[in-house]
């Protein structure tokens, strides 16, 4: 039997937080993937387990012994509005392990049946959208994105209905916390200010232990989470990554990006973009994501007000709306310092700032991919100018730009190809793009065929380095492809 060295310190410290449950038994479980150096990582002692083990342990049928589901509640702002009531509805902690560096990560099934907090949903999860954050959260991970991680996948065997039947899969979430700005808010909704402290405290001693005994530690809290998502959207923006659904119970305290249900990356640059079928007014396009981020974090503080300043909860508003409206600042600045490194520049000058959005300004003003561009900027280091070039209706609507950041290079202290180098180790070549991951999830969910998704996995988890014959993973969709292409929220 499989045993894993599990604790539980959600479930223990935090009753009043979640539900107990159990996953439902698949008939026929079958291991599509298995992240093996993950598992490794997590210290699993699964590695003599065969595939119809794992397939049994990582779909419900038959869970690893020291398990204790439980379903977490939270609440959330969606598009907006508040939902009271949301929690696992179809996700389930299994436990917590410590990892090989000494660190507590939740791992969670998502898809394995109905919960307390499943109101009409079925509590299942489809083939397509599983694969597709494990292919999201493996590019992310390759791109030094903080994000939750895919151990496994397995498919049910047992059809999912949704507008046609699906072919229905358990997914096995690696996070660092399930703990959201939702959680938060299921408290400070219900007014259980004293659940609301336990909360606080289990978050700052598992994600920000040097402040947990400190005074002012709250407001602390608020500062050290804004800081974490001033530096994960930063990092989001300069990779044209877009949530999709960046709703308040989709913002985990840990830093990690997490439930990337209708996400993908950018082809074209343009602030306004947007994939997702549900968003239709644009509310989580990807030039509006700092704000949304501020705007999560902002209902974040409200929860935090009444531990901030129990006796007056108002008088902590000044303290803590200062921390909010710092954080544009502090995004900007963690923004521009990696626009630096990406233009190859190592020192700071206050005018990198209008050169960057310059830069992207010609991006959007011509439709041109914003990966690719980053990329082949770095050939310009080395005097080469066609690829880049080729990406623009003509060479004139660049140059004058491109003159600029020639000078801002001035005096050349460095070797052009260092500086290349170095740009390409911070430009990926190879981002999860749109229709390579749909043409890897078709092919999975359609015809049962898991080789171009691993394909893609293995392309994706070495990006900044070009390889020979790899040409087609670095393109874009024809535009007439890219053009109507819509995610869904996958549930
Ligand atoms: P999401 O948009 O995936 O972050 O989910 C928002 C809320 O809906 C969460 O409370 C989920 O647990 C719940 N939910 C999503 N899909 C399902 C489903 N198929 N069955 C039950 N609950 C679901
Ligand atoms: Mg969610």
């Amino acid at each position: 039997m499989i045993h894993f060295d599990f604790d539980h310190s959600y479930a223990r410290e935090l009753p009043g937080a979640w539900q107990a449950a159990q996953p439902e038994t698949p008939s026929a479980p079958a291991l599509l993937y298995w992240n093996a150096a993950l598992a490794d990582e997590l210290g699993l002692g699964v590695s003599q387990a065969g595939e119809a083990e794992l397939a049994k342990l990582f779909s419900g049928a038959e869970l690893p012994v020291g398990s204790q589901p439980i379903a977490q509640a939270y609440a959330g702002h969606q598009f907006g509005g508040l939902s009271p009531s949301l929690g696992d509805g179809r996700a389930l902690l299994l436990g917590e392990v410590i990892d090989k560096n000494g660190l507590r990560r939740d791992i969670a099934f998502k898809g394995s049946g109905r919960t307390a907090f499943s109101r009409r949903g079925d509590g299942k999860a489809a083939v397509g959208p599983m694969l597709r954050e494990l292919i999201l959260g493996e590019a992310m991970q390759a791109l030094d994105i903080p994000a939750t991680r895919a151990l496994a996948v397995v498919a049910t065997g047992e059809a999912v209905q949704r507008e046609r039947p699906l072919p229905g899969a358990v997914l096995t979430r690696v996070a660092a916390s399930h703990l959201r700005v939702g959680t938060f808010q299921y408290f400070a909704i219900h007014g259980e200010t004293g659940m609301l402290r336990k909360l606080a405290d289990y978050t700052l001693a598992r994600h920000y232990p040097e402040l947990a005994r400190q005074d002012g530690r709250y407001l602390k809290l608020l500062q050290a989470a804004a800081e974490r998502q001033a530096a994960l959207i930063a990092r989001w923006m300069h990779a044209g990554f877009i949530h999709g659904v960046m709703n308040t119970d989709n913002m985990a305290l840990s830093g990690e990006t997490i439930d990337f249900g209708p996400c993908a990356f950018m082809d074209a640059h343009h602030p306004d973009t947007v994939f997702s079928s549900i968003d239709h007014n644009g509310r989580y396009a990807y030039g509006n994501q700092p704000a949304i981020a501020q705007w999560n974090l902002a209902r974040f503080a409200e929860t935090l007000l009444p531990l901030i300043s129990p006796d007056d909860p108002a008088a902590a508003v000044p303290a803590a709306t200062e921390i909010i409206e710092g954080f544009a600042e502090r995004y900007q600045a963690l923004w521009l310092a990696q626009a630096r490194r990406k233009l190859g520049l190592l020192d700071a000058k206050p005018a990198d700032l209008q050169l960057t959005e310059d830069w992207l300004a010609l991006l959007a003003a011509y439709g041109v991919d914003h990966t690719l561009a980053w990329r082949y900027l770095a050939d310009e280091a080395e005097g080469k100018s066609e690829r880049l070039a080729a990406l623009f209706p003509s060479p004139d609507v660049l140059e004058p730009w491109l003159k600029q950041w020639h000078n801002r290079h001035l005096p050349r202290t460095r070797r052009p190809q260092d500086i290349a180098a170095a740009m390409r180790r911070e430009n990926p070549l190879y981002i999860a793009r749109n229709h390579l991951v749909e043409e890897a999830l078709d092919a999975a969910s359609e015809h049962g065929d898991m080789g171009p998704t691993l394909k893609l996995l293995e392309v994706l988890r070495d990006p900044f380095n070009e390889r020979e014959g790899l040409a087609r993973y670095a393109l874009p969709a024809a535009p007439e492809v890219a053009e109507g292409y819509r995610t869904f929220c996958g549930t």
